[in-house]
């Protein structure tokens, strides 16, 4: 099943996209029981949201090799993470707010997993068993700021303006995240491509590893890192990241007023 969040006219609702493009009705919660109810409209017709409104937004940083070289960092021996507020998260077809403050705004393409069961010291062969699904995402990060927070050992301020987290279209429920095609397009124009299986710290590894020590509960969501080709967007941008298997996350970089 591949299901989205939307605002219809009586506020933020689930609903569920079928293979011709088209909304149903969620009823239910995606985290329980649910069935399909009726038809809502074209998927392209409706304001999405973030798919999931996640208690918590983990990130894993340097998790491909390509990017850890060309962050002239070192190979992580551990998984290596950080957080985002959830006022960053914003859904397809949004805007992502290049800040004031800021002059050097970056795209990161990652697979974003959606903890559908919650635990602490889950077994890594049974990992998969509390991810709900997974969708898009696009962590977006103010390199100058994230340089100077980083050189103290810090990392937030980068990595957390409003809108630094568009997540969608939607989540499939129905995937295996081993090997998935991951492409990110500026304009038109590729600038990430590579595969899920290239993942240095694989998503059972990352929930085993994470639920050491914290309470994962649903809805919870880990963006697991991004390839190389990072690099810089500015306002009037269309950024699109693609994941086989769950569609195509576009959004447009305007300037904050
Ligand atoms: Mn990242």
């Amino acid at each position: 099943m591949k299901f989205l969040r939307y605002q219809s006219p009586h506020g933020p609702a689930y609903g569920v996209l079928d293979s011709n493009g088209i909304v149903h009705a969620l009823e239910g919660s995606p985290f329980g029981d649910n069935r399909t109810g009726a038809q809502v409209g074209p998927l392209e017709e409706l304001r999405l949201l973030p798919p999931v409104e996640p208690p918590k937004v983990i990130c894993v940083g340097l998790n491909y090799a390509d990017h850890v070289a060309e962050s002239n960092a070192k190979m992580p021996e551990m998984p290596l993470y950080f957080m985002k507020p959830r006022t960053a998260l914003t859904g397809h077809g949004s805007a992502i707010v290049y800040p004031k403050d800021s002059t050097i705004v970056h795209y990161e393409a990652e697979l974003v997993a959606v903890i559908g069961r919650g635990g602490r010291r889950i077994p890594e062969a049974e990992a998969l068993r509390h991810v709900l699904g997974y969708t898009c995402g696009n962590d977006v990060s103010a390199r100058d700021w994230q340089r100077k927070e980083m050189a103290q050992g810090f990392l937030l301020h980068g990595k957390a303006y409003d809108t630094f987290a568009p997540l969608g279209p939607v989540v499939n429920t129905d995937l295996d995240p081993s090997d998935l095609a991951i492409e990110l397009r500026l304009n038109g124009e590729v600038k990430q491509k590579s595969r899920t299986s290239q993942l240095i710290f694989n998503v059972p590894r990352l929930i085993s590893d994470l639920s050491q020590f914290i309470t994962l509960e649903p809805g919870d969501v880990i963006m697991t890192g991004t390839t190389s080709g990072v690099g810089p967007m500015k306002p009037g941008d269309v950024v699109e990241v693609e994941i086989e298997g769950i569609g195509v996350l576009r959004n447009t970089v305007v300037p904050e007023t």
